[in-house]
């Protein structure tokens, strides 16, 4: 028996399964999913420099705190000396003064501290805008990861059904004849064989010369005949 009949079952086996593959590759939600990492990536970066711009001014408020605190001790300090029980009023007066000049470089720098403070809120405005659409955009991720998860599993199933199927056609085939198939699907972009319909190959529709034609209706069943344009092998009725 011509084989290449039954190898024309295997071939369009194997043209759904390439199909299958295809699809499964082109998937919209895996595009979709890239689209959102990348923006997912744009925003990372983003937040990192606006973090590190609040980082620069969250150390400045420090350093402002820290002074005043340290300042804050002086006066406790020169406080003590004042309620010390000291009589010399000349020495109580210079305290005094150096209280007051303390203050006033406290309420210089809480005046500096407060701008800064300003200056903080649009970032932190800012960052919890991001954090939000960061929520939105891994939502999304996390919906369209089940999606295409999904998809896939839908179109392995499909495809499992399908090798099983060759399988089962390949098992009922003399070996040689599949490894030529196979080596001519390889060099042929994946068709080795197509119908011979109304003098025409089925794969590259070359219409075959009346000679050729002539000559194959001619032949036994079982001989096996190829497309004298493409090279594929023929099955005729
Ligand atoms: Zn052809």
């Amino acid at each position: 028996m011509n084989p290449w009949k039954q190898l024309l079952d295997v071939q369009a086996v194997d043209t759904v399964s390439t199909q299958l593959d295809h699809r499964r590759s082109q998937l919209p939600a895996r595009a979709e999913l890239v689209a959102i990492e990348d923006q997912l990536a744009a925003l990372r970066a983003e937040v990192a420099a606006v973090e590190s711009e609040k980082h620069v001014l969250d150390k400045e408020q420090t350093r402002i705190e820290d002074e005043i605190a340290s300042i804050e001790d002086k006066i406790a300090s020169a406080d003590r000396q004042l309620y010390g029980g000291s009589s010399d009023v000349k020495e109580l007066q210079v305290l005094q003064e150096e209280i007051g000049a303390l203050r006033r470089r406290i309420s210089g720098l809480e005046d500096q501290e407060l701008a800064l403070m300003e200056q903080v809120e649009p970032i932190d405005e800012r960052l919890a805008g991001l954090a939000a659409q960061r929520e939105e955009l891994d939502r999304q991720a996390i919906a369209l990861t089940a999606s295409l998860a999904e998809a896939e599993a839908e179109i392995d199933r499909e495809r499992d059904e399908v090798r099983a199927r060759r399988d089962e056609l390949v098992a009922g085939i003399e070996p040689a004849a599949v490894q030529e198939y196979e080596k001519v699907r390889g060099q042929l972009g994946g068709v080795a064989v197509a119908r011979l319909e109304h003098g025409s190959c089925g794969a590259c529709h070359m219409k075959l010369s009346a000679v050729e034609h002539d000559r194959i209706l001619h032949l036994s069943p079982e001989e096996p005949v190829r497309c004298e344009d493409c090279g594929r092998f023929l099955v005729r009725d």
